[in-house]
């Protein structure tokens, strides 16, 4: 590593936002030609790393960039929103630095790995930081402190100035300091499952209110509404102690009409099956699905007689073994049970109700469908609410 360092390479893999690769040959002491890559700037996308380290300097915060950049509809090289997560990493990016006496100074006090000499900073090229990141099988990403750094002087120009990038350096360590972990909510029975129209997650907060028993009340919020301050999605929040227990009571409720419903399932498959495979298969598959819907009556009457003496954690693994999806549209819960497709699953529209006389008047079940595999129980939870 101290050797490529030396020559200044880009050594490949996904280019920092800002630059491209660029093939320069390079002749070595024994006069052979080498290929090697090093950084090439582009001009539009450096734009945007200044606007990302503007934003930040501006609002001290990370969130504030990423709504910004997202109502300016500006994205990353791969067309994704910028989230605080990668600017955060822009922001830390060394790479950026123009390489001067101050840059120096301060790669000096950090202890890193120093392989270009003092003349070489020279406020014209950057420099390249090798070393920054470890990952081990199957974890994130970790950033390693400076003193870790294996650094060398390269050949592509800077975007910031050193004092601006050391300065937002000393503003991230603050921040990080100051930055409490967000309280996980260990109550919310629905995370990972709940999702919003927009098609986004909607994960667990707690709000400041409180229920009558002075019990928090959590709410599921759509994290594209979060991040894009209701710019991109502006659904409406789910209350989370009244979604998770209706929740449960519409599985409850499966189990008794399972009559019904379970024959319906059958029914379905039944009139799938025959028009889908050839004979033979016919019959193994109808086996195959009569033993499925047995394990699924059972799992039903397990729910509904063992729920409510279940722990929150037991609670959440009972409702995946059923559920695969919840999509919340402001007003009504679709419930996606087993056996369901990711991309079979048709996002409701947004309910017509725009208030809660309307809704109310359908508090129960109002519809329960079921197109081949997909089995979706909606009911509206409005009047809880
Ligand atoms: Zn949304």
């Amino acid at each position: 590593m101290h050797e490529l360092a030396k020559t200044g390479r880009w050594l490949g893999g996904t280019t920092p936002t800002g630059y491209s690769s660029e093939s320069v040959q390079k002749v070595t002491t024994d006069g052979k030609a080498k290929k090697a890559c090093k950084l090439k700037l582009i001009p539009e996308e450096a734009e945007i790393i200044k606007l990302i380290f503007d934003l930040y300097i501006e609002y001290d915060s990370l969130t504030a960039p990423e709504s910004e950049l997202m109502k300016l509809g500006i994205k990353t090289k791969n067309n994704k929103h910028f989230t605080r997560f990668s600017i955060k990493s822009i922001l830390q990016n060394p790479v950026y630095m123009t390489a001067d006496e101050t840059a120096y100074n301060y790669l000096v006090k950090e202890n890193t790995d120093l392989n270009s000499d003092k003349k070489d900073f020279d406020d014209i090229y950057a420099i390249m930081a090798y070393n920054r990141t470890r990952q081990e099988k199957g974890k994130a990403v970790t950033y390693l402190p400076p003193d870790k750094w294996i650094v060398a002087v390269c050949l592509h120009p800077g975007i910031i100035p050193s004092k601006i990038w050391i300065s937002v350096q000393d503003s991230l360590n603050r921040n990080k300091s100051k930055a409490y972990r967000k309280p996980r909510n260990n109550k919310a029975l629905l995370t990972g499952l709940l999702y919003c129209t927009c098609g986004n997650r909607m994960y667990p907060k707690i709000s400041k209110q409180k229920t009558a028993n002075g019990k928090p009340i959590y709410i599921y919020v759509c994290k594209l509404k979060e991040r894009s301050k209701r710019t991109l999605c502006n659904s409406k929040n789910a209350n989370g102690n009244t979604l998770d227990v209706a929740v449960i009571e519409q599985i409850k409720l499966l189990e008794d009409d399972k009559g019904s419903f379970i024959d319906q399932l059958e029914q379905s498959r039944k009139f799938y099956t025959r028009n889908r495979v050839a004979y033979e298969d016919q019959i193994a598959s109808m086996q195959k699905n009569k033993s499925d819907i047995d394990v699924m009556r059972q799992l039903l009457s397990v729910f509904k007689d063992s729920i409510d003496e279940m722990t929150v954690e037991q609670k959440r693994s009972a409702i995946r073994t059923l559920v695969r999806k919840v999509v919340w549209d402001g007003v009504k819960a679709h419930i996606i049970l087993f056996g369901a497709q990711d991309d079979d699953i048709e996002y409701p529209p947004l309910s017509q109700f725009s208030n809660e006389t309307n809704a109310a008047e359908d508090d129960d079940i109002l519809t329960k469908t079921h197109r081949g595999e997909d089995i979706k129980r909606d009911f509206t939870v409005n009047r809880l609410i």
